[in-house]
């Protein structure tokens, strides 16, 4: 066992745990990151297969995310449009499938009027509560305690739009089904987006792909601080801290350190042995925040063949397998690539198929939307991150039914010199890279002393 020692010593090097050391480095500290994969990025991992590049974790930024951007823009890197050209298609629960334009969903006048209300209701509650601490609300227990589903069957009796609603946080955000997380969960995934307008503006929050894909935002960083400062295939076991410091130990070394940043999805907490143990708070309110599960589809053909038929690739249907689908073709290229997301349940029920009989589903879900040419792709990959260690879900983490407003005000506090940094305890850019890049920041300027 090896023994070193630095200022800092940060466990994870995804965009969370490179954005605290990079700030770190900056002010003159001494820094080590230890990551458990081969790999840096984390939940951001960009990868071929079968030659083809495919954005198998986070890859959009939305114009609010001004954190990411200026990182982007700091490392020199260039970003694209997605395309959005065209018409899209929605798949109603009766399997009735609509050409349409805008970002209305073409369902009855009643029940657009519906939706616009419940859209303009989640605004006001967004806007009123914020992404910062929602648990200071003064109606928070109460949101907090009823799940997001039948919070809006208490306000509407329009079940199309209570599902289409729902959608867009439910499966689109939170992967989890709308009655296993609370309304206030579901306000503070919208007001961390700015509003629940910009979650349900496609064109708003899949606006931006950076060229070259986003795990080259971590690959960079982690270049600039060097192989010395982050150590590949070093999961972290244990923590020995006491108030004046840690000691931080993988398999084959161990390092000494003033304070340390566990820049892990909050799941994986559990999985170090801490001495002494955390305190009884943490050690039951990390019990409590758990990740959801989706599958992202990637499906490859010769061309963009949807774009011949005037359609923009973007598909919605939030009671089919395949929910949600959209053009995801990579800069420059000249064959088209299709997206689509997986939900909870749905996932479950995918991955419990025998391998050829699940393509052949899902494949047949894509071509619901753009129709039969969809079902016989080039290159087709499912992303897995519910196999992965050291990740256990996607896209991240949120709390059980009440979790929100009971523990989510200490989820920030440090234990002695024990900082968490991740996107999933983020405000905002919550649950995105740019949560992770503000919270990693944030928590290397606490430890600086920049920041109470
Ligand atoms: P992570 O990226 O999870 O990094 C944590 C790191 O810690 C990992 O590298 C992990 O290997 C390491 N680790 C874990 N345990 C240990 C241990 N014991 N010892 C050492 N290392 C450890 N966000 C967007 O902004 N836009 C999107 O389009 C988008 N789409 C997504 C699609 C998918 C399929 C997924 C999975 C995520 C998506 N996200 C998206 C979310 C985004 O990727 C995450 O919010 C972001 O990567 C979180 O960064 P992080 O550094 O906080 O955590």
């Amino acid at each position: 066992m090896s023994e070193e020692t630095c200022d800092v010593v940060i466990i994870g090097a995804g965009p969370s745990g490179l954005s605290a050391a990079r700030r770190l480095r900056k002010a003159g500290r001494s820094v080590i990151v230890l990551e458990a994969r081969d790999r840096v990025g984390g939940r951001t991992w960009t990868d071929h297969i079968d030659g083809q590049m495919f954005e198998l974790g986070g890859q959009w930024i939305s114009p609010d995310q001004t954190a990411l951007l200026a990182l982007v823009d700091e490392l020199g890197k260039e970003t694209y449009p997605r395309y959005k050209d065209g018409d899209s298609v929605y798949i109603a629960p009766d399997g009735t499938r609509t050409v349409y334009s805008g970002e209305m969903f073409p369902v009855g006048e009643s029940t657009q009027a519906e939706m616009e209300r419940l859209i303009g209701l989640l605004d006001e509650l967004a806007a009123r509560i914020g992404p910062k601490a929602p648990w200071d609300a003064e109606d928070a227990a109460e949101l907090d305690s009823i799940s997001f589903h039948h919070w809006l069957r208490q306000q509407s009796e329009d079940e199309l739009a209570c599902e289409n609603i729902g959608l867009f946080i439910a499966g689109g955000m939170l992967t989890k089904p709308a009655t296993t997380f609370s309304a206030l969960q579901a306000i503070l995934m919208a007001a961390s987006a700015g509003s629940f307008t910009n979650l349900v503006d496609d064109h708003f929050i899949l606006d931006k792909r950076v060229v070259g894909g986003m795990q080259s935002v971590s690959v960079q960083m982690a270049e600039e601080l060097g192989a010395d400062t982050v150590r590949l295939q070093q999961p972290v076991r244990r923590i020995e801290w006491s108030e004046t410091g840690v000691r931080v130990s993988t398999d084959e070394l161990s390092v000494s350190a003033q304070s340390a940043i566990v820049a892990v999805p909050p799941n994986l907490y559990s999985r170090i042995s801490y001495t002494p143990p955390l305190p009884r708070l943490q050690q039951i309110f990390h019990q409590h925040q758990s990740m959801g599960l989706v599958i992202k589809v990637h499906a490859t053909y010769d061309t963009p063949f949807w774009r011949e038929d005037g359609l923009s690739g973007t598909g919605f249907g939030a009671s089919r397998l395949v929910q949600e689908v959209y053009d995801n073709t990579n800069h420059g290229e000249e064959q088209g690539t299709l997206v689509g997301f997986i939900s909870d349940v749905n996932a479950d029920a995918m991955w419990a198929l025998d391998e050829e009989t699940r393509r052949r589903q899902i494949l047949e879900a894509l071509a619901e939307f753009l129709g039969p040419k969809a079902l016989d792709p080039r290159v087709f990959y499912l992303s897995d991150f519910g196999a992965e260690e050291w990740t256990r879900g996607a896209y991240a983490t949120s709390y059980d039914l009440g979790g929100l407003h009971r523990w989510g005000q200490f989820q920030n506090d440090p234990v002695g010199p024990i900082h968490f940094a991740s996107s999933d305890i983020a405000a905002e850019g919550y649950q995105h890279v740019d949560g992770a890049v503000r919270i990693g920041t944030a928590t290397a300027e606490r430890i600086l002393g920049e920041k109470s």
